[in-house]
């Protein structure tokens, strides 16, 4: 528009009021390159970009040096000739403060284009600048003042010029601030705004130091100070604030009566000092709410749980988090986020459970944990744990209710397949001990019988019969002695456990107990035992007793010929149980039949050698397993072995 005022000569299009500066041909030609430069650069036309704005920084700046070195390089009325029209002290020459603001602003359009740190923050200091020597100026013309608007004696800078700078200069300055936020990150600071905005506030100030209290205007930079990342450089802020208001104090002096002085820069020292306060604090309540909401955020977006929120219980409306969705199989707000939803979604077998335990949390506070299946979106039923927390207000209603779902259909399903082996092991193990028992029982009869008959027969007709079938009968006689005892071994086997009265028995009196049972077969092998002081335990003491005496039978008869058995019953303790231990000087036991030997019928010598059916250890075993404790051996070869078993330390625990 100023161009074609020159061009066209209307005047009110270059001047604006007629008392005025106008705005220079060449001026008004530089924000054009200006205007047309910055359209380039947000269009990303890296040439055209370079082709206006050096055009625009060579004609500002051979305009500028014209001025220090009072040469004239026939520039100012290249186009156009004002002389005729507007007398200043160079006819058609722009203001040497519009040529330095045309200098900065171009220059900092060519910085933006790099991408290096300090291109970029020079780029920001340099818009900042612009806008501020536009707003000195705006400010001169404001209040009349022509130290703004003119420097020195030569041409002033145009009211609609500064006008200009003032619009540029913030849009060079703004535009910067997210590209230094990602070239710099955290130390991206916008001091040099500040400092830029204090220097025009103070400049403002100097000129102005009546009355008046200009001094307010320092409130501006504390705004911007707002913006800072750390807070208490809001404080610092006011600190160079209140520096410069002082600064002002000294140079105003002896221009004017001291007590208007005095009167406007406190009132401007304690606004500034208010406002900073109000900031800070402002500012501090702000960041604490941003890093609580920062930690929410972080916790959603990390937890596998999804995250429920019920905001208003009496409404229908709920949030789910992105994690939520995703549990489900669906995209963020895939589906609604509301009561009757989540109602939909859930089994109908659930339903009731869990809005019921819902009302209990509601009514009696009552903890809500929760399982039940969702509908995926895949159609298939999934197990979630759902658990939440309500709030109340001052009457006890339910207001809202904060909650979670954590996905457990892998546990359920292992938990479910691990429920159904179990029953059905379970139910194995009875029908095998049903049969041991039923199959042993029956078996006592025939057995019974032919041990009657043939002792009968022996009796009878012994004498008749030759030493042949008297051998025969003999051999027969003891086969089935041993397979009666087999058979009660193996009764008794299937019993254990059976009873299930648990009393709390003193081990100390079992071991006397067995020892006295043992009396002949000890003075018989002249045996030594010896014992520790042994505790009391919870168990069943016929069992118990079982269970000592045929680790102390077996001690004694696992021993070399030549060698007297020398036994001892130990004790140790630990905060879950006791073990006991019953230690030998036997012949050992071969490492490979450490396990085997707990097995029923197995034995690992001849009857010749050492008699027995082989059901001893097994009989132990099951006695053990079923007080709740392990029954183990160390053994070394012709030195001896160790059994030890453990029982659980229930006392300790009650
Ligand atoms: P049995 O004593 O009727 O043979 P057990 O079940 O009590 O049956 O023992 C199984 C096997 O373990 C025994 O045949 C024997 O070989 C071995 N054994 C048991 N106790 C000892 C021991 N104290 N020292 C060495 N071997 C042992």
């Amino acid at each position: 528009m100023v161009l074609a005022g020159w061009l066209l000569k209307i005047p009110v299009l270059y001047q604006v009021f007629p008392d005025l500066a106008p705005m220079q041909f060449n001026n008004a030609l530089c924000f054009l390159f200006l205007g047309l430069a910055g359209i380039f650069y947000t269009q990303h036309s890296p040439r055209l970009h370079l082709v206006f704005s050096s055009l625009g920084l060579l004609l500002a700046l051979l305009t500028f040096i014209q001025y220090p070195f009072g040469i004239n390089l026939g520039i100012d009325e290249l186009v156009i000739q004002t002389q005729s029209i507007v007398p200043t002290a160079y006819p058609g020459r722009m203001a040497p403060n519009s040529a330095a603001a045309h200098v900065l602003a171009f220059s900092s359009l060519m910085l933006l284009v790099c991408n290096k740190e300090w291109c970029i923050r020079l780029a920001g200091v340099a818009g900042a600048t612009v806008f501020g020597m536009g707003i000195v100026s705006l400010a001169g013309y404001a209040i009349d003042l022509e130290g703004g608007f003119n420097w020195g004696r030569y041409t002033q800078m145009a009211v609609h010029t500064s006008f200009g700078f003032v619009v540029a200069g913030a849009a060079l300055g703004v535009t910067v601030i997210p590209k230094r936020m990602r070239i710099e990150r955290a130390r991206f600071s916008l001091w040099p705004y500040v400092l830029v905005l204090l220097a025009t506030v103070f400049f403002i100030d100097l000129q102005i130091p009546q009355g008046v209290a200009v001094g307010l205007l320092y409130v501006m930079p504390l705004l911007a100070s707002w913006y800072f990342n750390n807070r208490r450089n809001i404080l610092i802020t006011a600190v160079f604030g209140t520096l410069l208001i002082l600064l002002d104090i000294q140079l105003a002096e002896g221009h004017l009566p001291s007590g208007s002085i005095t009167y406007n820069q406190t009132v401007s020292v304690v606004a500034v000092w208010v406002a900073a306060l109000i900031f800070y604090y402002l500012r501090s309540v702000v960041d604490r709410q941003k890093e609580a909401d920062l930690k929410f955020k972080l916790a959603v977006q990390g937890t596998t749980a999804g995250i429920w929120d019920w905001t208003d219980v009496s409404k229908e409306e709920e949030w789910w988090s992105p994690q939520f969705y995703n549990l489900l199989g669906y995209q963020n707000n895939e589906i609604p986020s509301t009561v009757s939803s989540f109602r939909n979604l859930m089994h109908p077998d659930d339903i009731d459970r869990t809005f019921m335990l819902v009302d209990r949390h509601f009514t009696k506070r009552a903890p809500f944990l929760i399982e039940y299946r969702l509908k995926h979106a895949s159609g298939k039923y999934r197990w979630f744990q759902g658990s939440g927390q309500a709030i109340w207000d001052d009457d006890g209603n339910p207001v809202r209710m904060v909650g979670t779902i954590i996905d457990i259909h892998a546990r359920k399903l292992a938990e479910q397949a691990e429920h159904e082996r179990s029953v059905e092991l379970q139910q194995k193990v009875k029908e095998l001990e049903q049969l041991t028992y039923v199959a042993s029982h029956d078996l006592q009869e025939p057995v019974r019988t032919i041990r009657s008959f043939v002792d009968l027969l022996i009796d009878y007709h012994g004498d008749e019969l030759s030493e042949e079938p008297q051998q025969y009968l003999k051999f027969i006689h003891e086969a089935s002695e041993r397979s009666q005892k087999l058979i009660i071994d193996l009764l008794d086997y299937s019993r254990i456990g059976t009873n299930k009265e648990v009393t709390t028995v003193d081990m100390n009196r079992i071991c006397e107990e067995v020892l006295a049972d043992l009396t002949a077969r000890i003075s018989d092998t002249g045996a030594t035992i010896t014992h520790d002081v042994l505790p009391m335990v919870e168990g069943r003491e016929t069992e118990l007793r079982l269970l000592l005496q045929n680790l102390v039978s077996n001690a004694m008869k696992f021993i070399r010929k030549d060698t007297k058995p020398n036994i001892h019953i130990g004790l140790e303790e630990s905060d879950t149980e006791y073990i006991v231990s019953v230690t030998d000087n036997g012949i050992g036991i071969e490492e490979k039949f450490l396990e085997r030997i707990f097995v029923i019928f197995r034995r690992l010598h001849s009857k010749s050698e050492y008699e027995g059916t082989g059901i001893g250890l097994a009989h132990c075993k099951k006695i053990v397993e079923t007080h709740g404790g392990r029954i183990w051996v160390t053994s070394t070869l012709n030195v001896g072995s160790t059994f030890y078993f453990s029982i659980p330390n229930n006392h300790r625990h009650a």
